[in-house]
């Protein structure tokens, strides 16, 4: 049996979990779940976003299953629980699997990019404070330790060659934040000496965009800091047909949080339109992570099937379609073999 925190999380996320949890227990896998909140829900009711309940079950569990949690835009609201989380627990690898559908139609049919996101440091360190009284003059400071970088660029060598992946490509601008950026940078160099097998690229940020965009083919494994690899993964979610399809996991040495890459969607919350393709390809993620390679591979083949077949599925893929986020879950249920 394996224990797993389960937060239903904010906007569409109790939808699409509830869809999640029904096809990884459908598939198999003998999961006990642990009903515990976070975010703007959890605010409103208990007062703060991360109750110590929610702590003390991922305390014990040491792996969550997570919906998508609101964070309010801006000073006035809490700092983001997904940056709490990933920092206490030292979630330092954020990995992004972007890959073409067949039955997806987009600009390229060839797209198999995982983005490998230093998740603890950088611009994201929740260094954040103004500078006069006044508040007109604010500053974020940007982290990066050798050692920080030398784990996650290390961890994205080792995903290589354990996927059978020819190519790590770090993205960085070291040419302007010649410290912080430079750091990572000289970390990758030395790491990629270590990997002979592997073929090692660099890029700098605003033109592997460009790259990325015109041709995504020369990009396999992509490391970067924090903000890169946040917005970076984004992109490639839009090159293989959007947010609903790319998962997301957190990986620290002792811990593990798998979770969709998108957000709490309120402008389709409530309304049965979120695509739970990618919590459920997530929670494929997670079994994997358990050693539960069968159920995984049931889950991702039962997946592939509806959203390749593209009737039972939601909108955002097919908007003639005339299902929603618990057809399509209901669907993929139906295709596990
Ligand atoms: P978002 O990812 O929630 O939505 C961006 C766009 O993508 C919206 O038009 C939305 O409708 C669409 N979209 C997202 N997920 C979808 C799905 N499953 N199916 C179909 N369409 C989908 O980003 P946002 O609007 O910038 O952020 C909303 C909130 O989510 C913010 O509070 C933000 O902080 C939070 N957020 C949380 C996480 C997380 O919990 N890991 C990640 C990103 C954003």
């Amino acid at each position: 049996m394996h224990y797993v925190t389960l937060i239903k999380g904010d906007g569409i996320g109790p939808s699409i979990m509830d869809e999640a949890v029904k096809v990884i227990d459908a598939a198999g896998a003998k999961i006990q779940w642990e009903e515990a909140h976070a975010g703007l829900g959890a605010y409103e009711k208990f007062g703060t976003p991360l109750p110590d309940e929610t702590m003390a079950s991922f305390d014990k569990t040491r792996v969550a299953f997570k919906g998508p949690l609101t964070t309010i835009v801006g000073g006035s609201g809490f700092r983001s629980i997904n940056v709490a989380l990933r920092q206490k627990y030292e979630l330092y690898a954020n990995v992004r699997p972007a890959k073409s559908w067949a039955g997806v139609k987009t600009r390229y049919d060839d797209v198999d990019i995982v983005i490998v996101r230093e998740n603890t440091e950088g611009l994201y360190a929740g260094l954040e404070h103004f500078l006069t009284p006044k508040k007109d003059i604010a500053e974020s400071l940007a982290v990066v330790t050798r050692t920080g970088s030398e784990r996650i660029i290390d961890y994205a060598f080792k995903y290589a060659r354990e996927n059978n992946r020819k190519k790590v490509t770090v993205c960085h601008k070291a040419n302007i934040l010649k410290y912080t950026q430079g750091l990572f940078l000289d970390v990758a160099r030395e790491i990629a000496a270590r990997y002979p097998d592997i073929q090692f690229d660099e890029k700098i940020i605003d033109a592997a965009c460009m790259h990325m965009v015109m041709n995504p083919k020369q990009f396999d494994v992509v490391v970067c800091t924090n903000m890169f690899g946040d917005i970076l993964s984004d992109l490639t979610a839009g090159l293989v047909g959007g947010l609903g399809l790319i998962p997301g996991a957190n990986i620290g040495s002792d811990a593990a949080l798998f979770e969709a890459v998108h957000g709490s969607a309120p402008d389709i919350a409530g309304k049965n339109l979120a695509n739970p393709t990618a919590v459920i390809m997530a929670g494929a993620m997670m079994l994997n992570h358990f050693g539960e390679t069968e159920a995984a591979q049931r889950v991702v083949r039962a997946v592939e099937k509806v959203v390749n077949d593209g009737t039972h599925v939601t909108p955002d893929l097919n908007s003639n379609s005339g299902a929603g986020t618990k057809e399509m879950g209901d669907a993929i249920v139906s295709a596990l073999e």
